[in-house]
């Protein structure tokens, strides 16, 4: 017998996690399971982006690089997003977008397995992995004439051959929400020689990573997404030290060299993760996504990320049970694993008709969750419903199993207005 919603109250009570719930502005009416693609705003975000603007920028203007830390803030917020991701400090940057940084990182891999083993020149990832990591390593293999392998999951093993230089995963996946084991995965490329790189877009600050004691080579992450940096916040990236100097990356700017004020006319790189900045950096988005990685270290003194895991994996579990439940016969699936170990922080189910229409009356309902087109095969439509333990509580658990129970009851989503494609999904 699953829970009924005076149960979720009740837990929603001795929910040791509920008084973060108050450092974000949740819009009224709504239950947001959409933080997995654009995190919630921090209540913080606007007062500090208004100082930046107002204060920094146009009081103290040029002086802010210095008396406002505003040339430090990459470092400095990479030094908070390391602790969640079990990285050293000095070891991440916030910066550039995750696209921009996987090109850096994926580059400097390919250089490195290149220089120990110059035989190597394939990269393999998964054919369901997020299309920009396909599309940059494809152009990168096409650039240095090497080749780029997707397979299935099950197919990672097999194809861990001697001619792998490196190993391209995202480590929850965006449409099943199934998460690859980190150590495990990691320890089979280094097995076979190759390097291996994760894409931790939908696991940092979703679910507990330990880069370093995997003993992973690379990493990318996302800034608006789990972190709740804001619209297009800056991305991060993370080199092992053991490799941090051994490579330029290609986009090799003024804020990666040593000594970027004395304004040489021939580069010469920084030492460690400083060399994998480009450029200037976005100072108010920065700001904006130190609001949002502030929201995450606030849980630290109320268990950290093993407390936002639990309470991730019981929401995850709540939301699986209630759709079981209540709404069978409609042809509903669950594309996510029940297995704890095999999970991130999203539910992903699957419709054969109507997926689109589905999440579009819920929309309307206040329940906030997305669409993913499958590829009419392998993979079915997916209605994704992201749960941030941060802010998310079992009674919105509740409520939004009801609604989708309601919408797929009275077959509501049929209505035109909800099968009218927007621009993005
Ligand atoms: C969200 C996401 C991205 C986004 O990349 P941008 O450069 O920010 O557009 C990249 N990779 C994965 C796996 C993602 O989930």
């Amino acid at each position: 017998m699953t829970l009924t919603q005076q149960d979720c109250r009740a837990l929603d009570a001795q929910d040791p996690l509920r008084a973060l719930r108050d450092l974000f502005h949740i819009p009224e009416g709504t239950i947001y399971l959409d933080g997995n693609s654009l995190g919630v705003m921090p209540r913080s975000a606007p007062a500090r982006v208004a100082d930046v603007v107002a204060r920094e920028w146009g009081t103290d203007l040029i002086q802010s690089w210095n008396k406002n830390g505003w040339f430090a803030m990459p470092k400095k917020i990479g030094d908070k997003i390391a602790r969640l991701i079990g990285a050293a400090p000095g070891t991440v940057v916030a910066t550039d977008s995750t696209s921009i940084n996987l090109f850096k990182v994926l580059s400097a891999a390919m250089h490195l397995a290149q220089a120990d083993s110059p035989g190597r020149k394939r990269i393999v990832s998964e054919r369901s992995n997020f299309p920009t990591d396909l599309y940059i390593a494809e152009a990168l293999c096409r650039e240095r004439g090497f080749e780029l392998v997707l397979v299935e999951p099950e197919e990672i093993a097999s194809a861990l051959t001697p001619e792998v230089a490196v190993l391209m995963l995202t480590h929850v996946n965006y449409r099943t929400g199934a998460m690859h084991d980190m150590p495990a995965m990691t320890a089979a490329a280094h097995a076979t020689g190759a390097l291996m790189l994760w894409d931790l877009a939908h696991s940092a600050g979703a679910v507990p990573v330990d880069l370093t004691g995997a003993g992973a080579d690379y990493a990318v992450g996302c800034g608006y997404k789990y972190l709740n940096g804001g619209p297009g916040a800056p991305a991060f990236v993370w080199v092992h030290p053991r490799h941090t100097d051994r490579f330029w990356q290609p986009l090799a700017g003024w804020w990666g060299h040593a000594t970027p004020f004395e304004f040489t006319p021939d580069y010469k790189p920084a030492p460690g993760i400083t060399r994998y900045q480009c450029g200037t950096q976005p100072m108010i988005s920065l700001a904006a996504l130190e609001c949002g990685v502030d929201t995450l270290l606030a849980a630290e003194a109320h268990g950290g990320m093993a407390a936002l895991r639990r309470k991730s994996l019981a929401l995850t579990d709540l939301f699986i049970s209630l759709v079981d439940e209540r709404c069978q016969g409609h042809g509903i699936g669950l594309a996510t694993p029940l297995d704890h170990a095999q999970r991130g922080s999203q539910v992903c189910l699957t419709k054969d008709e109507g997926a689109y229409a589905i999440v579009q009356a819920l929309i309307a309902r206040g329940v906030v969750g997305d669409f993913r087109a499958g590829d009419g095969a392998r993979h079915k439509d997916i209605l994704r419903f992201g749960f941030t333990p941060l802010y998310i509580g079992f009674e919105d658990v509740w409520h939004a199993a009801e609604h989708l129970r309601a919408v797929l009851e009275s077959g509501e989503w049929q209505r035109a207005e909800f099968n009218t494609k927007h621009a993005v999904t």
